[in-house]
């Protein structure tokens, strides 16, 4: 409750629950932040298990906080995906990635393609493709350097939208990848047909490698059924030698993961760049 002097009033209703204010409140902060461009990106470098070298980043979102500092998605995604914010923040995470390419390319260096994450409420609303093709042509920078990452729930989605959307950003020349596959209820096949580049495998089963054979078999199956279907792998969250020589032994196409890199700023790549990874 707020006070003004003596026309003292309470906009607290009984009826509204601690938890919708407290959501009301978050929302407001996320909103502001949008406006007050306060979103940054990082970038994660992936590799090649067989070259060494990075092969791609996957960018991923910041909230530079004034007061609090650098904020991760778990404090602020789900209420922006909640109150549709996602889709200005998914626009200007797209911006951003965009302009880091064509700023990488002045400096000369060769740049890798960088994947984004989309939600599956920006696939919906369906202005990704549109949006995307327009900071491309705006900053000169290819579309096979920029990728994106989405959920298995949000692929299969067998409504109009989602479909035609998916087709133009195939059309427009992104690759298509699914994120912490495995964990949702798609089938190899389906996201075949859906012409699916790269399987990112969830962190599970790349920390379930080193705790038995079951996950090595489990990893086994999905890495030989994704290259007869001609589909790379990912591991994701890969943070031991060990959890590597496996992935290596199984045949993996590329790792990310703390063990390399964690997120950097834009600025930080050209380093990442120069080391000799794995
Ligand atoms: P995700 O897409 O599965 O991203 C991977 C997350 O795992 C990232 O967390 C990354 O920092 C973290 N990670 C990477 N390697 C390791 C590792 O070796 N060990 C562990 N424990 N973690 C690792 P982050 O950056 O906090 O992002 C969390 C989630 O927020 C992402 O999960 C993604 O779903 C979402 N997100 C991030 N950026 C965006 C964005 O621009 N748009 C949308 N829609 N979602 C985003
Ligand atoms: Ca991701
Ligand atoms: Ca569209
Ligand atoms: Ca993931």
């Amino acid at each position: 409750a707020k006070s003004a002097g003596k026309g003292r009033y309470h906009f607290y209703h009984p009826n509204l629950s601690e938890s919708l204010i407290t959501r009301l409140s978050r929302e407001h902060a996320v909103r502001h932040a949008v406006e007050n461009d306060e979103f940054v990106v990082y970038f994660q470098p992936r590799y090649g298990v067989q070259s060494g070298r990075m092969s791609s980043m996957e960018a991923l979102v910041r909230w530079q906080h004034p007061e609090r500092g650098l904020l991760y998605p778990g404090e602020f995604i789900d209420v922006a995906e909640d109150t549709g914010l996602i889709v200005r923040l998914g626009e200007l995470v797209i911006e951003k990635v965009c302009a880091q390419l064509a700023a990488w390319k002045r400096m000369g260096l060769h740049v890798s393609p960088v994947s984004v994450n989309v939600s599956p409420h920006q696939l919906k609303v369906g202005n990704v493709s549109s949006y995307l093709a327009a900071c491309l042509r705006r900053h000169d920078v290819e579309a096979r350097l920029v990728e994106v990452e989405l959920t298995e729930s949000a692929v299969i989605d067998q409504s109009r939208g989602v479909i035609r959307e998916l087709q133009e950003l195939r059309e427009l020349g992104v690759k298509l990848m699914v994120d912490d596959f495995g964990t949702g209820h798609s089938s190899l096949a389906q996201l075949h047909r859906l012409d699916v580049d790269v399987l990112k495998v969830d962190k599970a089963f790349t920390d379930a490698l080193t705790s038995g054979t079951e996950g090595q078999v489990l990893f086994q199956a999905i890495v030989s059924m994704a290259s007869a279907l001609d589909m790379c792998v990912v591991a994701e969250g890969v943070e031991t030698p060990e959890q590597l020589s496996m992935l290596r032994k199984l045949n993996c196409d590329e790792v990310q993961g703390f063990l390399f890199s964690p997120a950097v700023p834009g600025d930080a790549v050209a380093a990442l760049m120069a080391r000799p990874a794995l």
